[in-house]
């Protein structure tokens, strides 16, 4: 099995402007995706992640995370490969102290050694959310200003990002695939086809800390404002934005490459 170096890999992203979204980007996103795919078929977890953190994108890919309910495996798994692989944690100063004390916690555990948690912009919120309570007006602006801004200018310097999604999840993430090409960059969701016992057993297997706010009935936690218990017997992100038309803050549904 062959790779390609890393420069020449990101030869495509080499010749764009920068921007996410520019046409040279995308294609090359689209065809490194579609190659790594045939190359890779059939792997997944750790499998996945050695020859991609490793071969493919050595000091170009980021793991994003939210130190939520689920995180602790994806990051042990990355941190088994490459501890020094940049995480992203989006510190949109809504999050519970919970969630902030786990990320310390999970980051001393692991040994990581490049988590960056990014804000959203002093400008943008003073402008548009002054009160901090763009969350019960408009908060898809609010998920913007505070997520999807802060990532997307987290993320231009890296060809690839890691996520946690997984199709047991459901909504639009039920065909979610191993490795996309998404606005221009490649996106690898190892653990795509994990359930929810396979989670359970990674975290007992490295005896694992669940986030503080699981055994009080969260089974997904976001932003505090934004999130409440899950009822009993219900889908684990019903807890989120409650009584919302909103299932999704935005960070994973941008215009895609393919
Ligand atoms: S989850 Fe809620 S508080 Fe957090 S950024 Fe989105 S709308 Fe704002």
């Amino acid at each position: 099995m062959t790779s390609l170096p890393a420069r020449e890999a990101t030869a495509g992203a080499a010749v764009s402007d920068g921007s996410l979204y520019d046409l040279d980007r995308i294609l090359w996103a689209d065809g490194r995706a579609a190659d790594l795919r045939a190359r890779y078929h059939g792997l997944a977890g750790q499998a996945l992640l050695e020859p991609l953190l490793k071969w493919e994108f050595p000091g170009h890919v980021a793991q994003v995370s939210s130190f939520g309910t689920e995180a602790a495996v994806l990051l042990a798994l990355v941190a088994e490969v490459d501890p020094s692989v940049p995480v992203i944690f989006l510190e949109t100063g809504k999050h519970f102290g919970e969630t902030l004390r786990y990320r310390d916690k999970l980051t001393k555990l692991l040994g990581l050694t490049d988590v960056r948690s990014v804000g959203p912009d002093p400008k943008a919120l003073a402008a548009k959310d002054p009160d901090g309570m763009l969350f019960q007006r408009g908060p898809d602006s609010c998920c913007f200003i505070r997520k999807v801004a802060p990532l997307h200018a987290a993320l231009k310097p890296f060809d690839a990002w890691i996520t946690g999604r997984k199709r047991h999840q459901g909504g639009m993430r039920i065909d979610l695939r191993y490795i996309e090409s998404v606005a221009g960059q490649v996106k690898i969701n190892p653990l795509a086809d994990h359930t929810p016992d396979d989670i359970k057993a990674e975290f007992e297997r490295r005896a694992l800390p669940r986030h503080p706010l699981e055994a009080e009935g969260f089974l997904s936690v976001g932003c505090m404002p934004c999130t409440d218990r899950t009822p009993d017997g219900a889908d684990p992100r019903a807890g989120r934005w409650t009584g919302k038309d909103k299932t999704e803050c935005g960070i994973h549904t941008a215009p895609a490459g393919t």
